[in-house]
């Protein structure tokens, strides 16, 4: 329980401590979509409800192809909070069971569980991509006898429509964020600290994120 509300006031200590204020103008409508590079001939398996990689792709194109806007920060101040890794122990929310973690996972729950948590659930609401969110290598019980992932953590999957499974731990929030906003077309999305995250900043990160070739170029 000491744990958990520790846990509760670092995440409420790290969110008061950090403001910014950015002045973001009214979407502009969007520009043109350049070309589809789905060429039809990518194998559709047939129960997946999901996008196909080409379609991500087409989004993402349209993303970098787009021309970038200039936008004010009119106040940014922040300071990082304490930084204190105890074990932590961890509470699964399939089968109830408790696992202590210390040393790096520790770290990575006490300062992402949650927040993943949630983006994903925004995320996943409503996704044309088929997604699955997997917690169970931090779990003792869960984890039993499973030839699971070495580093625990939590474990985003996308299934393609061509039936290309992708797995891929979560490092923070925003990589789910901005993969949100990339598939609901917007220009960007606010992160858990209110700040925009740009999506057409993001193309870089997000190809290496969904497992697409890295043409974009970073910016
Ligand atoms: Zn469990």
């Amino acid at each position: 329980m000491a744990a958990v509300l520790s846990i509760i006031a670092v995440i409420l200590l790290a969110g008061a401590l950090f403001f910014v204020t950015q002045k973001i103008p009214d979407e502009p409508p969007p520009p043109p979509k350049p070309p589809s590079t789905c060429t039809g001939t990518e194998v559709t398996v047939e129960g997946i409800k999901s996008l196909q990689k080409c379609q991500v792709e087409d989004l993402l194109r349209a993303v970098e192809n787009s021309k970038p806007r200039q936008f004010t920060t009119t106040a940014m101040c922040y300071s990082v909070g304490m930084e204190e890794y105890a074990p932590v122990s961890y509470v699964c929310p399939i089968c109830g069971s408790r696992t202590q973690h210390d040393g790096g996972t520790a770290k990575r729950i006490k300062e992402n569980l949650y927040d993943i948590r949630k983006s994903f659930y925004q995320l996943y609401q409503g996704s044309p991509l088929k997604l699955d969110l997997d917690e169970s290598s931090l779990c003792s019980k869960c984890s039993k006898g499973t030839n699971g992932p070495q580093e625990k953590g939590q474990y985003l999957t996308i299934y393609y429509a061509d039936g290309t499974i992708f797995t891929k731990m979560i490092d923070n929030a925003r990589e789910l964020d901005a993969l949100r906003g990339l598939l609901e077309e917007r220009e960007w999305v606010r992160d858990k600290n209110n700040e925009a995250i740009f999506i057409r900043d993001k193309t870089y990160d997000l190809r290496k994120f969904l497992d697409l070739p890295k043409t974009g170029e970073k910016n």
